[in-house]
C-alpha cells in the first residue's frame, strides 16, 4: 500500500527549476530520509506534497488522493514540521497547541489531547512558558507536538534538528525514530548520518533531480566508490608513480605535498603506502584516512 505517490513533480521559480520531474513512490510506514545540500529542492519538494505550494507540472497522490483535488483530504492525513517552524511567540504551549488542534476536524478532546502530546514530545519540564521564552530544542519539540496533534499517519518534517545543539539533536532523533514505528515519515537533511541513524530509506536529490533511492544501509555505497587517504611526502612525487599503487582509482595533488588518494573500499592501503615510500625512499610525513566531503557526495552523484 502507497502512502505517498510524486509523479513527475517539476517546480519553476520563474526560470530556475527547483524540482526537475521527481518521481518515486513511498510505501505505509516507510521512513525516508530526503537527502541533499542546500537549494537541492527539498522544501519545495515537502511544501508539494502537503500542498502549500502548487507544482508547475506533475501530482502528488495522498492515499491515492490527489493533494490539488482535495487538500482537505490530504493535509487531515498530514502532519508537517516547516523548516523554520514559524510558531507565536507570545502564546503559551498548551493554548497554541489547542489553537492547532482546533483547526482540524477530531474527535479528540483538546484537554487530554493537548496534554498527551506535551508529554509525549518531553515538553513537560517547559510547559508554562510562552513559546518566545522557549530554546530551540524545545521549540523544535512544539514544532513536532503542532505536527501531530491530529493524529495523522504521515509526517513530513522539514529539516527537524537543524541548528539544535548534540543533545537537543540526539533527543529529537530519538522521539522521531519513535514515531517511525507507527507512522510514515519524511525527513529531510543535509547530514548522511543523520540519514543513516534514523531512516530506512535515502532518496537524494540534487539541483532537483533525483539523484538516488535506496536502502539507507547502501548509502556510503552510493555516496562513494571508495576509500581516501591523505598523505603528505617531504619529497616531490611523480603523479603516475603513486597511480601504480594497488587498488587507486583516483590521485589528486591536494596542495604541496599533500596528495589525495581515492582507492578501492574493500582494501585498506595504508600499509602499500608505507612500502610504496620506502620502496622509492620518500619520507612520509603524515598520514591519514579521510572522508568525501558531502559535496563531493553529491557531485559524484551527479556525474
Ligand atoms: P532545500 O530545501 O533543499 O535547501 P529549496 O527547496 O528551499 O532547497 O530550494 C530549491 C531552489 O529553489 C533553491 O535554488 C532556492 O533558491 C529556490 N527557491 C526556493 N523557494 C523559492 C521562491 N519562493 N522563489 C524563488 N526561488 C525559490
Ligand atoms: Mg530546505
Amino acid at each position: 500500500m502507497k502512502s505517498i505517490e510524486i509523479k513527475e513533480v517539476t517546480k519553476l521559480y520563474g526560470r530556475q527549476k527547483a524540482l526537475d520531474n521527481v518521481s518515486f513512490d513511498i510505501g505505509k510506514g516507510e521512513v525516508v530520509g530526503l537527502l541533499g545540500p542546500n537549494g537541492a529542492g527539498k522544501s519545495t519538494l515537502m511544501k508539494v506534497i502537503t500542498s502549500f505550494i502548487t507544482p508547475s507540472s506533475g501530482t502528488v497522490f495522498i492515499n491515492g488522493t490527489d493533494v490539488l483535488e482535495d487538500d482537505l483530504t490530504t493535509s487531515a492525513q498530514i502532519g508537517y514540521l516547516p523548516e523554520n517552524n514559524p510558531l507565536y511567540p507570545d502564546m503559551y504551549i498548551s493554548e497554541y497547541l489547542s489553537f492547532v488542534l482546533k483547526m482540524y476536524n477530531t474527535s479528540f478532546n483538546t484537554k487530554s489531547r493537548v496534554e498527551e502530546m506535551i508529554e509525549l514530545t518531553g515538553l513537560t519540564p517547559e510547559r508554562h512558558k510562552k513559546i518566545g521564552a522557549l530554546s530551540k530544542g524545545y521549540r523544535q519539540r512544539v514544532g513536532l507536538a503542532q505536527a501531530l496533534i491530529h493524529d495523522p499517519e504521515i509526517l513530513i518534517l522539514d529539516e527537524p534538528t537543524s541548528g539544535l545543539d548534540p543533545n537537543q539533536l540526539v533527543e529529537i532523533r530519538n522521539i522521531i525514530a519513535e514515531l517511525g514505528k507507527e507512522k510514515t515519515i519524511i525527513f529531510s537533511t543535509h547530514i548522511m548520518q543523520e540519514v543513516e541513524a534514523v531512516c530506512d530509506r535515502v532518496v537524494i536529490i540534487h539541483k532537483g533531480k533525483l539523484v538516488a533511492d535506496d536502502h539507507t544501509s547502501n548509502l556510503w555505497k552510493i555516496a562513494g566508490t571508495g576509500n581516501y587517504y591523505e598523505v603528505e611526502f617531504k619529497e616531490e612525487v611523480d603523479v603516475t608513480m603513486l597511480s601504480g599503487l594497488p587498488f587507486i582509482i583516483n590521485v589528486k595533488l591536494q596542495e604541496k605535498g599533500v596528495w589525495l588518494l581515492e582507492a578501492e573500499k574493500e582494501h585498506d592501503i595504508r600499509e602499500a603506502i608505507f612500502n610504496f615510500a620506502t620502496e622509492k625512499k620518500l619520507h612520509i610525513l603524515s598520514l591519514s584516512q579521510t572522508e568525501q566531503s558531502m559535496e563531493d557526495v553529491f557531485h559524484s552523484l551527479t556525474a
